[in-house]
């Protein structure tokens, strides 16, 4: 199956209000450019170096998802640069992106990654961690970044009911912060679950952003 035809089959079976994250990490400007014919404008990169040499020979009209662990020190580059940054992973990474953004003048929008999956090797806030800091009122304090809602991955195994229940606290975080009036949280509706190997379960619980790379490019060297 070509990369055009992957594209085609993804635009026909995903649902209304589903966004298609096409994950290039690691594969050629070539691919990119395939699936960009094929009608294909958003795309995700997970290294800096890596991000900002594609995008600079790419068109102008893709949107860039973040998605990978973003080192503080690196944050100022990308700044202005992504449609949104899904992967804040820390209280500092978010402060950083917050300052940097004002001094650049730009409203950078971000997801909270959770973690949620058993693997250790895995970023993100844990759960409570992520509860405590829209309950502490944290948000309230960021001047120039959007948060749009939460990522997260499911653990790396073949059991469906545990990939399924991973899904499932993800989704119960994301609705908890949500529906809850007090803690003002505006357009905060994005939930991004769900890779090559498992996105037919992360739609079930409700992502709204599904984040596929091998399923559409092939394996990545
Ligand atoms: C690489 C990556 C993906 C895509 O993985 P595939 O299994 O190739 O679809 C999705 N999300 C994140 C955060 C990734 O790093």
């Amino acid at each position: 199956m070509s990369i055009t035809e992957n594209i085609k089959i993804f635009k026909d079976i995903l649902p209304q209000g589903v966004e298609l994250v096409a994950v290039s990490k690691f594969h050629p400007v070539s691919y990119i450019l395939e699936a960009y014919n094929a009608g294909q404008r958003l795309f995700g990169e997970s290294r800096v170096q890596e991000f900002l040499e594609k995008q600079k020979e790419l068109p102008t009209d893709i949107q860039w998802h973040f998605i990978g662990h973003l080192q503080t020190n690196k944050v100022k580059s990308i700044i202005g640069k992504t449609a949104l940054i899904e992967s804040v992973d820390s209280e500092k990474l978010i402060n950083i992106i917050d300052s940097e953004s004002q001094k650049t003048g730009v409203v950078t929008n971000v997801l909270m990654q959770v973690h949620v999956a058993a693997e250790e090797t895995k970023f993100g806030f844990y759960p409570q961690e992520l509860l405590d800091y829209f309950y502490m009122g944290k948000h309230k304090n960021l001047k120039a970044t959007h948060i749009a809602g939460i990522m997260g991955m499911a653990t790396n195994t073949d059991d469906t009911a545990k990939i399924a229940s991973d899904f499932k606290s993800i989704s119960d975080i994301f609705h908890k912060l949500r529906n809850d009036c007090n803690l003002q949280l505006i357009g905060f509706d994005k939930l991004s679950m769900g890779m090559s190997g498992d996105w037919e379960i992360a739609l079930k619980y409700g992502a709204n952003i599904i984040r596929v790379g091998s399923a559409i490019f092939g394996t990545r060297q």
